[in-house]
């Protein structure tokens, strides 16, 4: 019989990454990441940290990328 996977399990598989300073991004209690998700122009999603994300536009953290 197949083991239906814990809700719990498919979050610890996903491990946020920072993809500017390429720092783990902490998660809340909740397992809610603390930072920002955002979208390139093809619709590919990106993390940030709250502290990368801090003072910038989701523009700005896009040319950051590059
Ligand atoms: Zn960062």
């Amino acid at each position: 019989m197949l083991k239906r996977k814990s809700y719990k399990d498919s979050l610890t598989l996903t491990v946020m990454k920072c993809e500017l300073c390429k720092e783990k991004i902490d998660t809340t209690f909740l397992a809610k990441p603390v930072g920002t998700a955002f979208k390139d122009a093809k619709g590919k999603q990106h993390w940030a940290c709250a502290a990368c994300q801090r003072g910038k536009t989701k523009e700005e953290l896009l040319a950051a990328l590059k």
